[in-house]
């Protein structure tokens, strides 16, 4: 074998090429998310900002109650400092159990990075009210108790009317981005239930967003428990109607026709034109929502043989024994790869 100095063997200049078109290739298919800023506002000097509206946005009459919330937050440094796919902070007035100010909790911003107002003044999100019969979270409490619960934040932040204030701060979140230039990639968002936040002001960046819509195929598919807890239906409805290149899938999990989850009609279409969606390198995977969509999506993608390029497959974990790989240890060694975006909890 041809050696060069140093010992290591002589690549042809056909294998160089070779090479450089691999890693080119490679290169151009992660991608490119752009600057981001993070925590402009921080919890511990919250600024105020105003409501500027309160709508409910689920589909029909259901027994949960979600709101498409937007805040003015002009003048304050979190105002042009966000980009759609990120979440912001909203603290409640008064104190938790322990006589401490309750902490912050993040929603997604429903927004596109512009804003609703167009001028980076005006954030959103989607906030679902946590209303339930109490149940002891920990072993020490009365296991008899089942009384009504609310959640401290997200009823607060569905309680106030236009023209209240509220703290906030922000934004938060690093990864769950647009590419810098959307064109050279093509979507698939996945969402359950308010999982659906981050893709409202996405799907409008893309589509509605200056520059005129972009030409890139964008699936979006969208699990709720009935067709009554859909969010933002119609106006999905309408822009599948109008963008040739935007797909709406509607996965109910608790329909008396079909009872499905959204990894599982994902798989059930797979020739219906996700195998292809996925096969393609410009494919970017979003998925939002609840966490157990994360591993059911994974094992449909090696199930499939479409791993590359959205899972990272770690020891001891190994992409042939798939079928019985465990959802505990999924989650220490099944990682998310650089075209697959996840925000789930
Ligand atoms: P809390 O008062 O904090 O109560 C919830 C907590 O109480 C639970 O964590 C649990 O410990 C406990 N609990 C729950 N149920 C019961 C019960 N039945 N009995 C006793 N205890 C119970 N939410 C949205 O609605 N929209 C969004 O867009 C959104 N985006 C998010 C983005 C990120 C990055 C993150 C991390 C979270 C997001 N959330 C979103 C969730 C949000 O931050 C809050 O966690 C949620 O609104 C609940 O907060 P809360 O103050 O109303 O409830
Ligand atoms: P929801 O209306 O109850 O809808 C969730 C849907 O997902 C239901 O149809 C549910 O089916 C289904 N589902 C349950 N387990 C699943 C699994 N393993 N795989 C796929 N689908 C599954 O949802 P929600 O109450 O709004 O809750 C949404 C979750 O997203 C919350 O935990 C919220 O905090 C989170 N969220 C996260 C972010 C973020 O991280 N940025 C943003 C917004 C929301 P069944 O109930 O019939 O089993």
């Amino acid at each position: 074998m041809d050696r060069k100095a140093g010992g290591r063997p002589a690549a042809s200049p056909r294998a160089d090429v070779r090479l450089s078109i691999l890693i080119a290739v490679t290169d151009a298919n992660t991608p490119e998310l752009g600057d981001v800023q993070m925590h402009a506002v921080r919890p511990k000097e919250p600024v105020i900002g105003r409501v500027v509206a309160s709508e409910p946005c689920l589909n029909g009459r259901s027994a949960s109650f979600v709101r498409h919330v937007a805040i003015d937050v002009s003048g304050t440094p979190l105002a042009g400092s966000f980009r759609a796919g990120q979440a912001f902070g909203v603290i409640a007035p008064g104190e938790d159990s322990r006589g401490k100010p309750h902490a912050v909790r993040l929603y997604s911003l429903a927004c596109p990075s512009k804003g609703e107002d167009g001028e980076g003044n005006v954030v959103s999100t989607t906030v679902k009210r946590v209303i339930d019969e109490y149940t002891p979270q920990k072993g020490d409490e009365d296991d008899s108790a089942h009384h009504l619960f609310l959640g401290v934040c997200s009823n607060y932040l569905c309680d106030l009317r236009i023209g209240d204030e509220v703290l906030v701060t922000g934004p938060a979140g690093k990864r769950f981005l647009l590419p810098a230039d959307p064109s050279l990639h093509d979507y698939l968002f996945i969402a359950t239930g308010t999982g659906i936040a981050p893709f409202y002001g996405m799907v409008r960046e893309l589509l509605q967003g200056p520059g005129g819509p972009c030409q890139s195929r964008i699936e979006l598919v969208m699990g709720t428990p009935y067709t009554t807890d859909l969010i933002y239906d119609e106006f999905f409805d309408a822009l599948a109607a109008e963008f040739p290149n935007f797909n709406y899938h509607r996965v109910i999990s608790r329909s008396d026709i079909r009872r499905e989850y959204v990894d599982r009609y994902i798989e059930r279409n797979m020739d219906d034109g996700f195998r292809e969606h996925l096969s393609d390198s410009r494919t970017i995977i979003y998925m939002c929502g609840l966490e157990g969509m994360e591993s059911g999506l994974y094992r449909v993608l090696a199930r499939n043989g479409l791993t590359e390029g959205y899972m990272d497959i770690r020891d001891p974990m190994k992409l042939e024994d798939h079928e019985n790989w465990d959802t505990k240890d999924m989650k220490r060694s099944v990682k998310a790869g650089p075209r697959c975006m996840v925000e789930v909890y």
